[in-house]
């Protein structure tokens, strides 16, 4: 049967990257001899502007009949004037609560080829490969009691997390970490919360069933300073939703670039997978915009829903090459550096669906 991807390219640069991983992944698919069936379908802006709402009906109905959703992004100045709940990341938050992935996995990695790109020194982050691994529906941002009380000048929120909820998060994260390096950082703050100590305990315990992976622990405020002092040290980073929002913006910088980063949100009904970054309004329309982030995006989609580790693989090794021989997208190119050939996002596609295996 064929694989069934929806595709939700969305506003800006959404579709411009999408396109390229599209065509990557049909690449991939033919040359593996398996079948992929990609079906289009509107979301953000473009949705509002055509549907009036930023998650049609058919859109929903279409991604949880599929088997994988790809969303390029959303979003754009012509919407800024609406009110939150009718704009276009309205549409995606609706998507991502539908298909209810609760594990968020991030990688922040740095290939020795762009490690120059980033504003940390190049010998810290220079073979960094860390994979976050965040908790997504529980916390802070979903807790209650929550309330800002104005008359009263008093706000609060509740972090609540269950025993079921970590522990399904954490087994995620040691299979993960079974498959990578082998080595698990749950993250917390155990030293003051109740909630922490309860995460502690769980995750202690989800480590007795994975004896081949190392746990440690480390504090939230601890941890924020060695990702930038040491991050080759970390493999599986585990976190609840809020430190893991905190810490995998804050390791972004070691890639050096928005555009090169990945995301997948698995553990629900339909897993959801999106390059990091928006639609970048300033760049739209003018070929700049560089498709690597939404091409890596693509190999989590074989690895994570196709069960096609191979072809990831392959896919990110075509990344590295293009890297390593020179091709670079606007954006990874100092104004002071000429000896790289820049090519435009298409020309990147190409040059990745090159790169590929015959
Ligand atoms: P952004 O990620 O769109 O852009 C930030 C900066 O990074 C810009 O200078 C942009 O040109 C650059 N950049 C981003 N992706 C790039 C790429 N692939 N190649 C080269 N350069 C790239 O963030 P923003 O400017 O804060 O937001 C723009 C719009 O995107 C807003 O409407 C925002 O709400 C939306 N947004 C959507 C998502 C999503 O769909 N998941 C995520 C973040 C922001």
């Amino acid at each position: 049967m064929a694989f069934q991807l929806l595709v939700t390219a969305g506003d800006g640069i959404g579709p411009e990257v999408t396109r390229e991983a599209v065509s990557v992944l049909q690449t991939v698919f033919a040359r593996s001899g398996q079948s992929l069936e990609v079906t289009e379908k509107r979301i953000g802006g473009i949705a509002i502007d055509t549907d009036g709402t930023p998650l049609p009906a058919d859109t929903l109905e279409a991604a949880l009949a599929s088997d994988a959703v790809f969303l390029g992004a959303v979003g754009g100045n012509k919407w800024n004037a609406l009110p939150p709940s009718t704009r276009p990341e309205s549409g995606l938050l609706q998507l991502r609560a539908a298909l209810g992935g609760f594990a968020n996995l991030r990688p922040a990695f740095s290939i020795a080829e762009l490690a120059a790109n980033s504003p940390l020194k190049l010998d810290i982050v220079s073979g960094t490969d860390i994979l976050f691994v965040r908790e997504l529906l529980g916390g802070l941002y979903f807790g209650s009691p929550r309330e800002w009380n104005r008359a009263a000048g008093e706000a609060w929120n509740t972090m609540r997390y269950t025993r079921d909820e970590i522990t399904r998060v954490a087994r995620i994260a040691f299979d993960l970490a079974r498959k990578r390096g082998k080595k698990l950082t749950s993250v917390d703050k155990a030293n003051v919360l109740e909630v922490s100590q309860l995460w502690r305990s769980t995750v202690t315990d989800v480590a007795a069933d994975y004896p081949d992976v190392t746990l440690e622990h480390q504090l939230v405020d601890s941890m924020a300073m060695l990702l930038m002092t040491s991050p080759r040290n970390y493999d599986v980073v585990l976190t609840e939703n809020l430190f893991g929002d905190i810490l995998s913006d804050e390791s972004a910088v070691i890639t050096g670039s928005l555009g090169m980063l990945p995301s997948a949100t698995i553990g629900g009904r339909v897993n959801l997978y999106e390059p990091i970054h928006g639609s970048a309004p300033d760049i739209a329309g003018k070929g700049l915009a560089n498709p690597l982030g939404a091409i890596l995006t693509g190999a989590l989609v074989l690895r994570h829903s196709a069960g096609m580790d191979a072809e990831a693989e392959a896919i990110e090794s075509a990344v590295r090459s293009a890297l390593q021989l020179g091709f670079r997208t606007a954006d990874l190119v100092r104004a002071s550096t000429t000896d790289f050939t820049v090519l435009s996002t298409t020309e990147m596609g190409k040059k990745i669906r090159e790169l590929l295996p015959a």
